[in-house]
């Protein structure tokens, strides 16, 4: 039994030491995604979403200064994590992040290239806890950060779009273009189109959205309570549009219980203030 627990530590050590090598500045690069062109769109994207929906930032709302305080304290702790990492670094310090609680009633949140986070209020009855909001923007940020969506977007390129760069894609094709890339960094189609994360890249944000939300102070543990409580809703009537984009695979909830007190004693610092 034993020798079990320790073939265990060292498995899920190695699987833990394994984020921060797949999470190299080169990840997601590509010459049909160049940056500029991703942050771009990104940014256009973001704001024709805002300027079409409602935003609630007013700092006497209690939910968006919630919202905003927990989404700067993941920043601030992927931030940190990536300390070392000069080139990651400096790319998120060149972001202008920007968090916003959209006054929408589906269960849903995302982040888009360049630190663009929305956070829907039909969420928030969801996750009940400051904690569990956290489990959920470290997941997000941690898509973004590790370019799951610019490998997504490369592949519509080349499989839709007769594998033109994303610029020229767009100029040439510029409504199915947006729609895809709607759809390849988890924001959801005009046409309500929601498509999965593959299980690899929802084990990746798992692991490392879990680094971030126990660096930024809140426990990892809650994961376990936040995606126990969204796998109920999982292939019912009630499912949330989250669950469309980050399905709870069936092995989920098993692997995080697996490597949460590795999680929490690397990573938990509680009582953190960033
Ligand atoms: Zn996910």
């Amino acid at each position: 039994m034993k020798e079990m627990g320790f073939l265990f530590c060292i498995f899920s050590l190695l699987s833990l030491q394994a984020i921060s090598q797949r999470n190299s500045s080169d990840r997601g690069k590509s010459p049909l995604v160049p940056d500029n062109a991703v942050l771009s769109i990104s940014g256009d994207q973001y704001k024709s979403f805002l300027s079409t929906h409602v935003v609630i930032d007013s700092s006497q709302d209690k939910d968006y200064t919630l919202v905003k305080r927990v989404g700067s304290r993941i920043i601030a702790a992927a931030k940190s994590y990536y300390h070392n990492k000069k080139a990651i670094l400096s790319e998120l310090s060149s972001y202008a992040w920007e968090i916003k609680l959209i006054g929408k009633k589906e269960v849903n949140t995302w982040c888009m290239p360049g630190g663009k986070m929305a956070v829907y209020s039909g969420l928030l009855p969801v996750t009940q806890s400051e904690a569990s909001l956290a489990v959920l923007l470290g997941h997000t940020t941690a898509h973004m950060l590790i370019k799951h969506g610019n490998e997504r977007m490369k592949q519509y390129l080349q499989d839709k779009l007769n594998g033109k760069p994303l610029a020229e894609s767009l100029s040439a094709n510029p409504d199915y273009t947006k729609e895809l890339f709607r759809a390849a960094y988890g924001m959801g189609t005009n046409a309500g189109i929601w498509i999965p994360f593959s299980k690899e890249d929802e084990e990746e944000a798992d692991n490392l959205g879990l680094i971030f939300c126990g660096m930024a102070g809140y426990n990892p543990r809650e994961a376990l309570v936040l995606w126990g409580r969204m796998a109920r809703f999982s292939h019912t009537a009630q499912e949330p549009e989250l669950l469309a984009t980050h399905p709870v695979y069936g092995e989920r909830m098993t692997r995080l219980t697996e490597i949460m007190d590795e999680m929490v004693r690397d990573y938990f610092k509680p009582g953190i203030k960033n």
